[in-house]
């Protein structure tokens, strides 16, 4: 069977078409050959959804010490400081790169940059395209990814598993599987740099595209490589009211222009929770809105945006959201509730994207650097996905020095037997949607030892009814999310205090004489989790 799978060789193998992949693919292809895969389009990716901007100290009153500031208050007192430090003093070089690469920023007139705050900063310096700034980034890079000869793509190639020679503890390409000539592939590399975003879809409700399921996670972590800080997972508290597991997001921002958040019983209710109000941190009023939905048996609360100026040439992709599913954000109120958003925790990197193995890289929401802590700043992934994918790029020459003449024959993976088929669609979304719902009410936006200890059992029950043919690209979803709803629980049992993201009702006070660590994890060599 062996000799039948077609086998790619390339310098770079970068999987995923997000800011992370596009930047690290353009900065690498100076150095050598570039494969950028895609598990669907190349457009589907949380970066192409981000609305409110990217955040950088490039106004003459702000400084990057400032903006470290208060990142590493958001991030509740377990930010990584260097890495930090990486994030803010190079920001406002990597964002000449992007307007190089033909990124269309808002500008004032007179063609300065416009600057907008968002909540928790302390300055106005969130760069921004309307509120499509993702897709104004998307759009560049790609064009600019385009027009290089080093770099190809590949849409429908889902990253099975990462190829490590287990002797060296080095990683030599990745076994793929396109999906749509149902065939795989082995790709040979020097080096695989993971920018596969997010695991938004661990829960019932998501701000996050069908595609952000973790795969990169749970196969570097199948490789070997080490996942940290993975209890926090932020919360958007205001996501457009829908029963769609996919719900879009109604952007911070529109709170910070003034949008203003009322229960059914027509209160305001966020002043009472927090002296900043609408604009608390996140997961304050995620919080505060489903406490005020739970009193009141609603499934929403209503965000009143009428009174905002200039509101439809601000907001016009929220507008227009809101207008297909009825609502005209300048008459009426706009029924919101939290949907899981943002992945702080992920595949621990060191501050070049290494991790562990030799050769897997990773960068963008799949990476933890630890710039977010335990709770990401607005605005500071998209600059996280170009600063780390510029830090990994700088490894090129080092990439490219080592030997690397790995003969297909050494190649071995458990997987390349394994019988497909795409009949099994139905058992799968069955065990997605459960494991989603697990996720929802027992891991969500408050949690405790009964809950989380009750998603353990249940989680476990449905790693047993995964069924043994493999129906390809959902087999291999399913198994990784199961994967990582497991981690995701054991990380929010150890934690046995609040902070950021993850909120334990038993242990609601944060608890800095105990907790200023992180919980890793690691596979076990003999293969066991
Ligand atoms: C609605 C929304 C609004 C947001 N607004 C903002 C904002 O205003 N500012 C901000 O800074 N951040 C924002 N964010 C967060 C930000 O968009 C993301 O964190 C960031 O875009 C992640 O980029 P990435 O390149 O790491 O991953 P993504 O953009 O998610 O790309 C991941 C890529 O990996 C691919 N992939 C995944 N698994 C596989 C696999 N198995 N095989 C092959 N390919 C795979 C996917 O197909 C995709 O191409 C927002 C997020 C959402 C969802």
């Amino acid at each position: 069977l062996e000799h039948k799978i077609p086998i790619v060789k390339t310098d770079y193998l970068i999987i995923g078409s997000g800011i992370a992949g596009l930047f690290t693919a353009l900065k690498l292809s100076a150095f050598g050959k570039v494969n950028i895969l895609a598990k669907k389009e190349l457009e589907d990716c949380n970066t192409r959804l981000a609305q409110g901007g990217i955040a950088a100290a490039v106004n003459d009153e702000d400084s990057p010490l400032l903006h470290l500031q208060d990142t590493m208050t958001a991030g509740a007192g377990i930010c990584d400081y260097e890495a930090v430090k990486v994030l803010v003093e190079a920001g406002a070089e990597r964002i000449k790169d992007l307007l190089e690469a033909g990124t269309d920023f808002d500008r004032k007139e007179g063609g300065a940059l416009s600057l907008t705050r968002e909540g928790a900063h302390s300055q106005a310096r969130i760069l921004h395209a309307a509120d499509a700034t993702g897709r104004a980034i998307h759009e560049a890079l790609l064009k600019a990814c385009r027009a290089q000869e080093n770099i190809s793509f590949s849409e429908n190639h889902f990253l099975i598993d990462l190829l490590v020679d287990n002797e060296n503890s080095q990683c030599y390409g990745a076994l793929i599987y396109d999906h749509f000539h149902k065939e795989q592939i082995i790709y040979l590399a020097r080096a695989v740099i993971l920018g596969t975003g997010g695991a938004g879809q661990l829960y019932q409700y998501t701000t996050n595209p069908d595609v952000a399921t973790g795969d990169g996670m749970a196969a570097a972590y199948r490789a070997g490589c080490e996942l940290t800080d993975l209890e926090f997972i932020q919360f958007h508290p205001t996501a457009l009211y829908s029963q769609d597991n996919q719900r879009f997001l109604i952007s911070e921002s529109v709170r910070g222009e003034g949008g203003l958040l009322y229960n059914s019983a027509g209160d305001r209710f966020m002043p009472k929770y927090h002296p900043q109000a609408e604009l608390a941190p996140r997961d304050v009023v995620s919080r505060a809105i489903l406490n005020e939905m739970t009193k009141s048996g609603d499934s929403y609360v209503n965000l009143d945006m009428r009174h905002i100026p200039n509101l439809q040439a601000r907001f016009p992709t929220i507008n227009a959201a809101c207008l297909r599913k009825g609502i005209d954000i300048s008459k009426d109120f706009v029924p919101v509730s939290p949907a899981a958003h943002y992945t702080m925790g992920g595949i621990k990197t060191n501050l070049y994207g290494e991790t562990i193995i030799e050769g897997i890289y990773a960068c963008g929401e799949a990476a933890c650097t630890g710039v977010h802590g335990a709770n990401r700043l607005a605005s500071n992934s998209l600059l996280e996905g170009i600063v780390f994918a510029e830090r990994v790029a700088s490894q090129a020459e080092k990439i490219m020095a080592k030997p690397f003449n790995y003969s297909a024959g050494a190649l071995a993976t458990q997987n390349l037997l394994a019988p497909y088929s795409d009949s099994l669609q139905q058992e799968y979304d069955t065990i997605r949607s459960a494991m989603q719902k697990i996720m929802w009410e027992d891991v969500g936006i408050i949690r405790n030892k009964e809950s989380l200890l009750k998603a353990q059992r249940k989680i476990q029950a449905l790693k047993q009814q995964l069924p043994s043919l493999r129906a390809a690209m959902n087999h291999f979803e399913s198994a990784n999310m199961l994967t990582l709803a497991a981690l995701v629980i054991e990380a929010c049992l150890w934690r046995e205090e609040s902070r950021g993201g993850h909120y334990r009702s038993d242990f609601p006070e944060r608890d800095d004489s105990q907790w200023l660590k992180h919980k890793v994890f690691v596979k076990n060599p003999a293969g066991g989790e």
